[in-house]
Formats: C-alpha cells, sequence, structure tokens
C-alpha cells in the first residue's frame, strides 16, 4: 500500500487536468507572441485561462500575472511594493513561508526596509491589536502575513487584515499559496493588494501560478527580457502550465465545499484515532481547531523521540512530512516560532480529495504499533 499524505508539500495532477494540457503540448505549441494561427491560437488560450481565474477569484483578468509559482509571486509582490511604492517599513511574521521571509530578511540585510515581526502567542495567533498599534506608529508600511501556515495549518483572518491595512493606507500582501483552490477567494471584498498562488497546490502541474495584484497598485519585474504579460514578465509562457492551473481551479471551484466536508472528515478522524491509541499525543498550533486550521493541514506531536518516524513510515509505504523543534537536525522555523513541545516527534499530515479513511486508518494502526512497542 503507498499513502500519500504530503499535499501541503504538492497535489497529484488531476487527470481532468492532464487532458486539459497535453493538447497545448502536442498540437497547439505555437508561441503566444508569434503573430501567425498558432500563436494567435496560443495567446488566446492563455487570456481565456486569465479571465477564468478571474473569474474565479472576482478579480479583473489585467489583475492576474502568471509566475514560475508561489515563491516568484510572493517576490514579485514583495520587490514591487519597495521598489514602486518606496514603502521601507515592513510588517510581517515568523511564520511566513521561506519565499516571504527570506527575501525580507535579505533586504534588510541589505539596508532596502525595516523589518518589524507581530508576535506570535503559543498557538501560533498573532494580535491584531498590536498591528494595528505598529501601522499607527510607523511610516506607511507592507503588511505580509499568510492567508494558511503551511507547516501548522494556522488561518489568519486576512479580511480583518485587510480592513485593518485600508483603514492605515498599508499594502496588503498574503501568501495564498496553501489555500487556493481550498476556499474560496473574493477580490472584491478581500481588501488585499497582491496574493499568491501555486497550482501545484490543488492539483495543477507544478512550475505555474499567478500572483493577483490590485488595479493601481504597482508592479515591477523581477526578469528582463520580452514585453510577455504586459511587460511585467519577460520570457516564453508555460503555455500548458497556465492551461493546467485554470483547469485545476475552476475544478476545485466546482467541488470545494464538498472536498471541504470530506477533507476535515478524514482530519476528524485523524485526530480522533490517534488520541484514542496514542495517550500523549498533541497537536500543534491551532492545527485541530477546525475553525481556525486549514482542513487539509493537522501537524501532530507524537510522544516519542526513540524511532526515526519520517523513515518508519516511510518504509510502511506512508509519506509525510517531518519538521521539528528539537534537534533532529530539521528545525522548523514555524515550530521554533511558538515554542513547540521539543519532547516529541512533530509530523504533518496533509490531506486531499484523493485520500481515504482506510488509509487514515492504517497510518494510525502503524504508528499505534510503534506506541507499543516503545511502551513495552
Ligand atoms: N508559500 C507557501 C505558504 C507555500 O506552502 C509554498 C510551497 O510550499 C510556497 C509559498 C512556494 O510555492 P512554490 O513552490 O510554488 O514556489
Amino acid at each position: 500500500m503507498k499513502i500519500y499524505l504530503d499535499n501541503a508539500a504538492t497535489t497529484q495532477l488531476d487527470t481532468e487536468v492532464f487532458k486539459a494540457m497535453t493538447p497545448y503540448l502536442l498540437e497547439h505549441y505555437g508561441n503566444p507572441s508569434s503573430h501567425h494561427a498558432h500563436g494567435r491560437e496560443a495567446k488566446l488560450a492563455i487570456e481565456n485561462a486569465r479571465a477564468t481565474i478571474a473569474r474565479l477569484i472576482n478579480a479583473s483578468p489585467e489583475e492576474i500575472v502568471f509566475t514560475s509559482g508561489g515563491t516568484e509571486a510572493d517576490n514579485t509582490a514583495i520587490l514591487s511594493t519597495i521598489r514602486v511604492q518606496q514603502i521601507k517599513n515592513v510588517i510581517t511574521t515568523p511564520l511566513e513561508h521561506h519565499a516571504v521571509l527570506h527575501l525580507l530578511e535579505n533586504l534588510e540585510k541589505q539596508g532596502e526596509i525595516k523589518l518589524n515581526y507581530l508576535t506570535i502567542n503559543k498557538q501560533g495567533e498573532i494580535d491584531l491589536d498590536e498591528l494595528e498599534q505598529m501601522l499607527q506608529n510607523n511610516e506607511r508600511s507592507l503588511v505580509s502575513v499568510m492567508h494558511a501556515n503551511n507547516e501548522i495549518g494556522n488561518l489568519n483572518d486576512i479580511d480583518a487584515i485587510g480592513e485593518i491595512c485600508e483603514r492605515y493606507n498599508a499594502v496588503f500582501h498574503t501568501d495564498t499559496v496553501q489555500t487556493i483552490g481550498n476556499y474560496r477567494h473574493d477580490l472584491q471584498k478581500l481588501k488585499a493588494h497582491f496574493i499568491a498562488s501555486s497550482a501545484h497546490k490543488f492539483h495543477g502541474p507544478k512550475g505555474v501560478g499567478f500572483l493577483y495584484c490590485r488595479k493601481g497598485t504597482g508592479l515591477t519585474k523581477l526578469l528582463h527580457g520580452g514585453s510577455q504579460e504586459r511587460q511585467l514578465r519577460a520570457g516564453t509562457e508555460n503555455i500548458h502550465g497556465i492551461i493546467g492551473l485554470a483547469k485545476a481551479l475552476e475544478i476545485a471551484y466546482q467541488e470545494i465545499d464538498e472536498h471541504q466536508t470530506y477533507i476535515q472528515g478524514l482530519k476528524d478522524r485523524l485526530i480522533a484515532k490517534l488520541t484514542e491509541q496514542i495517550p500523549g499525543v498533541s497537536f500543534n498550533g491551532n492545527s485541530a481547531i477546525a475553525d481556525k486550521s486549514l482542513y487539509t493541514v493537522l501537524s501532530v506531536n507524537l510522544p516519542f523521540t526513540s524511532v526515526n518516524l519520517l523513515s518508519y513510515l516511510d518504509q510502511h509505504g506512508v509519506s509525510v512530512s517531518g519538521g521539528s523543534a528539537c534537534s533532529t537536525g530539521f528545525a522548523s522555523h514555524v515550530l521554533q516560532a511558538i515554542n513547540a513541545d521539543a519532547s516529541g516527534y512533530t509530523i504533518r499530515f496533509s490531506f486531499s480529495k484523493f485520500n481515504t479513511a482506510e488509509e487514515i486508518d492504517f497510518t494510525v494502526a502503524a504508528l499505534a504499533a510503534v506506541y507499543r512497542s516503545v511502551a513495552a
């Protein structure tokens, strides 16, 4: 049995997405910048994909820029704000993905920005009053706060953060890489200037994503060259990837409520069975609280360190991710920031529509066997 419970890292490509992509590899292979029929066909397909994505997130097609994924979308949003709007004060959290944190740390080191971190409590929550105070006491700022954390699944209230940012005329970037395709985003309501997405997190292909940039916000390019993407992103477009991205998002939106219920059911089952069969198990951050965490992620702290659980599960055919605040060599900045219990072994389980209850039961049985052998 091979079980994949690492869907926050990447997801299985949906067969329907693959089917939508293949004609753009085999038949419609024109370069969208070419003016002949092959090129026009490719260009039209890209613009249709852009319109589809814009419709789904309630934005305008001009507000969507295709990128190579989440990292490029995050980097473009942040660098654009700093370089085009000349904003030098940045407010973020210690729990952001490295696509955000490493860039910001680097910019701080170069003296380009002043970086301020919001305080995180033991649960990994931020305090919106503190955000408001920071905005009050500083010059115009960029606020970069992720929607859902990829390790512990904590959800931030991006609607409320957007409202606060609007009140203080701050630019708001939110890394929505883990939530696009899992929740509906309505950019007429959400007061964000930038959101980032990556297709492989919702059953699309790897190496493609998009940046939403609110009209009038101002973008700068990272790549110089051709005039693709309205001069914002040079390089021949990843056309089959873009087609796959739009198709994957379309499928995700069609099935969103049904999948949320189904996947939350799998997560609840895992929480209940682990709690029942492994005394001392705990859950990091807000991971186990349904309305405060991403339903596709569960970060579990297992009360034994004598076994390398990642390898053990791997040998039993179960693929998961680790992460530990202790000394296993994989020190996670997220677990360290929330001061996670370092006496246990942390495993991140992350689910998709393709997982089953049987897979959850098999995984718990494997872990319970370790518990019994350690306890014996
Ligand atoms: N942001 C978050 C929250 C992520 O989980 C990831 C990927 O793991 C990224 C950004 C980077 O996305 P990509 O791998 O598409 O560049």
